[in-house]
C-alpha cells in the first residue's frame, strides 16, 4: 500500500499547486479566525487578537529622557489653534505655547479680508503681536478665466492688511475641488499660475498640503501599513481610481507647478509626503532651491528612520522647518523627544497613525535650531523675532 501512497499523494500535491496557481489568492482571514501561520502550519491554541487589541507592554528597558520643552525656541509654521476671535483666545493659545518653549505660532487655519483684519485686531488687543502670526487663505471654488488675477489681488490686500504668507492650502486642491467647467482643478493649473507668481512679487511663502499619505491611495487590505486608520476613517481613502487620482499624478502635478515657479518659496506641509521616502524628498529639494519642507503629522515616519533621518536633516538642514497640524499641546513633547534625544523604541502619541514604536534622531543643536526657528525666521518676511536669539 505504501507504495502507492506516495505518488498519489505527490499527483495531488501536483494537482493543488496547479489549481492553486490558477485560483486567486484566497481571502484573508478576519481577525480572530483561527488559520494556520503562514510558513509554520501551525495555528494559535487561544483566539489571536485584533490589531486593534494586541498592545503588548514592552518589557525592554533602557535609558528615558522625556522633553517636556523644546531646547530652543520654536516657530510652529503649521498652528491650527482655535481662530483667533477675541484677545482671550489669543492670551489662551499663547499660555499654552509657553512651557513648550514654543515662542510664535503661525495660524494656518488663513483668514482673508475683513475676518483676517479682525483677526489682527484681537491679536493686537491683546498685545501679543510677538506670539502669533497669520497667514491669509484662498478659496479655489470655482475657477474659471480672470480666477488667477482676482485671487491676486485679493493676496496682496492680505498681506498689505498684515498676513505673512498663504495657508494652509488645503488637500481638497488635486483632489476633491472641482472648476467650474465640471473638472477637477489640479494644482498645475494655468489659471491658478497668477496666484502663486503673485506669492513671489509679495515675497511671502505659500504653505501647500497637497495629496495625503501615499498608502491612502493603495488598496485597503492586510498589507496596508495604514489599515488601521483608513479602517476608521473613510474620507482618508483615496483608492477609489474612478474618483481619484493616483499619489504620483498628484505629485506630478505638484512637481510640474513647483517648476513653474522657481522664484516663490514654497513650503510643503507634511515633508510633502515622503517622510517615508526622504531621498524622494532630497531629489526635489536639488532640483528646487525654493522648496522647503515642514514635519506636521508625519512624526511616525521619521521617528523610525533615527539615523537615515538624522542624516538627511543635516544635509538639509536649510529647508526644513518645524510645524505640528493639529493643536494638542500634549503631543509637541514627542516631537521634542524624537529630534532632541537618542531614546529608543518609545511610543507614538496616535497609534492608527503608526502600530510602531518611534527612536530619537539626537540632531545637532545647530540643525536644532534652523529647524525649530531660524529657518522660518529666513524665510517668512515680517516673522516676530523679539523673543527669538540673534
Ligand atoms: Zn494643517
Amino acid at each position: 500500500m505504501r507504495r502507492h501512497i506516495l505518488p498519489v499523494f505527490g499527483l495531488l500535491v501536483l494537482g493543488l499547486s496547479i489549481a492553486a496557481a490558477q485560483q486567486p489568492p484566497p481571502p484573508q482571514g478576519a481577525p480572530g479566525q483561527l488559520r494556520p501561520r503562514p510558513g509554520t502550519g501551525r495555528q494559535p491554541e487561544v483566539p489571536p487578537p485584533s490589531i486593534m487589541d494586541y498592545k503588548p507592554r514592552s518589557t525592554l528597558v533602557v535609558p528615558e529622557h522625556k522633553v517636556t520643552r523644546a531646547r530652543f525656541p520654536v516657530v510652529d509654521i503649521h498652528g491650527h489653534p482655535p481662530a483667533f476671535s477675541s484677545p482671550e483666545v489669543v492670551k489662551n493659545v499663547v499660555n499654552l505655547m509657553s512651557p513648550l518653549n514654543i515662542q510664535v505660532m503661525v495660524q494656518t487655519s488663513g483668514a482673508s479680508g475683513a475676518e483676517l483684519k479682525s483677526r489682527l485686531d484681537a491679536i493686537a488687543a491683546a498685545g501679543l503681536k510677538d506670539r502669533v502670526a497669520m497667514f491669509t487663505t484662498v478659496s479655489f471654488r470655482e475657477v474659471a478665466p480672470g480666477w488667477g488675477e482676482r485671487a491676486a489681488q485679493q493676496l496682496e490686500a492680505d498681506v498689505k492688511a498684515g498676513a505673512l504668507g498663504l495657508g494652509e492650502i488645503g488637500k481638497n486642491l488635486g483632489l476633491g475641488t472641482m472648476k467650474a467647467d465640471g473638472t477637477r482643478l489640479k494644482v498645475d493649473d494655468p489659471e491658478l499660475d497668477p496666484l502663486w507668481a503673485a506669492a513671489a512679487r509679495l515675497k511671502i511663502p505659500i504653505f501647500l498640503h497637497l495629496g495625503e499619505p501615499q498608502e491612502f491611495f493603495q488598496p485597503l487590505d492586510f498589507s496596508n501599513e495604514r489599515w488601521q486608520e483608513m479602517a476608521l476613517f473613510r474620507e482618508r481613502r483615496f483608492n477609489d481610481r474612478a474618483r481619484y487620482p493616483t499619489f504620483d499624478e498628484l505629485m506630478a502635478e505638484r512637481d510640474r507647478m513647483l517648476m513653474k515657479h522657481p522664484k516663490t518659496t514654497f513650503i510643503l506641509a507634511h515633508m510633502g509626503w515622503h517622510a517615508n521616502d526622504l531621498a524622494r524628498l532630497g531629489k526635489l529639494f536639488d532640483k528646487l532651491p525654493n522648496l522647503h519642507a515642514e514635519v506636521g503629522a508625519v512624526l511616525y515616519d521619521l521617528g523610525r528612520q533615527p539615523r537615515f533621518g538624522h542624516d538627511f536633516f543635516v544635509k538639509y538642514q536649510d529647508r526644513i522647518l518645524f510645524g505640528k497640524d493639529s493643536f494638542q499641546p500634549d503631543e509637541y513633547p514627542y516631537f521634542w523627544r524624537v529630534f532632541e534625544t537618542a531614546d529608543e523604541y518609545f511610543d507614538y502619541y496616535r497609534d492608527y497613525h503608526a502600530f510602531w514604536k518611534l527612536y530619537g534622531m539626537n540632531l545637532p543643536d545647530a540643525v536644532l535650531k534652523k529647524l525649530y526657528y531660524q529657518n522660518a525666521v529666513r524665510i517668512v518676511p515680517g516673522l516676530p523675532t523679539a523673543g527669538l536669539p540673534r
